[in-house]
């Protein structure tokens, strides 16, 4: 169903004010499933009313006017739905007694003008104004349905959600909303999490669930229809609560949120604060982490140690270590995690160092060979590994740094430290 927003007044046409309902409208509809294709905007002009409306008749199914149904003279929505539809225009009993009782409550002597509010073109109905006096028009002529509202945006608005949209919903005419919602996952392949939820994927499934791959991060995204947005959301949550259950701390969050994001979260959430050295990632644990702002509370610092005396003199790792091991070895990772917490004075110290290629590897440390180490005030730990010898540079270090963020994240997760 296409529909169309007309706005009247000249005063909308001459640029003295911004036709803003137009806007409101289109968005509001959009929310409740209907598209607005035109949007049309018109002076105070009887004839071009009259010829807009025909237009927005002959290609819309519903068109949604605001503007003038006020009692003067240059107010000619009802007259030109009228002329358009080619029947007269009836006084409305029902109008005349809420414009009567809308003086009446306010102590005022209804002007003999404010009596043409009460008019409809034959086969029309009003809605009802709670805040205002002219009431709108809902009239179906020949399969396309127009509603004229007041154009006072805050009189129009009250219509809308109080009588439109509700009408609108009753008597079929609004579409579905769909929804999509992302919940977002790091720590498996994308082909091991599939076959782990091969029922939610699975074609014609409603909701539907797809799944992504992005930089390591394998996301679920549900799309479900309902009547409105907050349906269509509930009808995510059985679904989500599913995923939620199957893949507990592998889930980093939904939406945009990614695995800094989620280790900021845990870091906040445990008033913990973390510091970094970082070899083969040259900094990128704490380049990612800084682009948050305020993250300063739980972010103390990095070190970049690429070189071996970096390493020694920046974060203290010992040198036979170096010597005995190698600068990329799980001995040499947790010395740097233990050195940066330690000079930092973090509660979390993270370390990393790795073959980032494509040069520099050999048979028993390969490129993609990275060990990251976490060292909190309980443990000192490291894990090795392998992030695939053909993988380009770039990859090897934003993985390895993901990787080590990770780790950290699930860390505090469940230790708390
Ligand atoms: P009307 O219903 O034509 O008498 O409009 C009443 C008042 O509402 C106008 O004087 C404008 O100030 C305001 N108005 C009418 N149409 C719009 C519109 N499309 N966007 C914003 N304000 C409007
Ligand atoms: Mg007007």
């Amino acid at each position: 169903m296409k529909a169309e927003v007309i706005a009247i007044g000249s005063e909308l046409t001459s640029g003295q004010k911004l036709d803003t309902n137009s806007q409101w409208l289109s968005q509001r509809l959009g929310e409740v499933g209907v598209e607005v294709r035109f949007h049309t905007t018109l002076a105070d002009d009887m004839g071009e009313n009259v010829d807009a409306l025909r237009m927005a008749r002959s290609r819309a199914q519903l068109v949604i006017i605001s503007g003038g149904l006020g009692p003067t003279q240059d107010d000619l929505t009802r007259e030109a739905l009228a002329t358009m539809a080619g029947v007269p225009l009836i006084e409305n009993e029902e109008c005349l007694q809420a414009l009567t009782a809308f003086f009446e409550r306010r102590n005022r002597e209804m002007a003999p003008r404010n009596r043409v509010q009460a008019l409809l073109p034959d086969g029309a109905r009003p809605l009802p104004n709670r805040t205002g006096t002219a009431p709108g028009v809902w009239f179906e002529f020949e399969g396309v349905l127009f509603a004229a509202m007041p154009g006072v945006p805050s009189e129009m608005k009250v219509m809308v959600e109080e009588q439109l949209i509700p009408r609108l919903r009753e008597s079929g005419k609004l579409g579905s909303v769909r929804c999509y919602r992302v919940i977002n996952m790091f720590g498996r392949g994308e082909s091991e999490i599939e076959a782990d939820a091969l029922d939610l994927t699975a074609r014609g499934r409603e909701p539907e669930v797809g799944i992504t791959a992005s930089d390591a991060t394998i996301s679920f995204r549900i799309s479900a229809e309902g009547a409105t947005e907050a349906d269509a959301w509930a009808a995510t949550e059985p679904t989500a609560r599913l995923i939620y259950e199957r893949f507990g701390d592998l889930i980093l969050g939904e939406g945009d949120v990614d695995v800094v994001q989620a280790l900021i979260l845990e870091l906040q959430k445990h008033q913990a604060t973390l510091a970094v050295a970082e070899s083969c990632t040259g900094g990128l644990v704490a380049q990612r982490l800084t682009d948050y702002p305020g993250v300063s509370q739980v972010f103390l610092g990095g070190v970049v140690c690429y070189g071996n005396q970096a390493k020694i003199d920046l974060v203290g790792v010992p040198s036979q270590l170096i010597e005995q091991h190698g600068a990329v070895s799980a001995e040499v990772a947790e010395a740097l995690a233990v050195g940066a917490r330690d000079r930092f004075g973090a509660s979390l110290g993270i370390g990393i160092t790795g073959i980032a290629g494509p040069d520099g590897g050999t048979p028993e440390k390969p490129v993609g060979l990275v060990y990251v180490a976490l060292a909190n005030q309980k443990l000192v730990a490291h894990r090795r590994l392998l992030l695939g010898q053909e993988q380009p540079r770039k990859i090897i270090r934003s993985r390895a740094a993901k990787h080590a963020m990770n780790w950290a994240r699930l860390i505090l997760k469940s230790d708390g430290v």
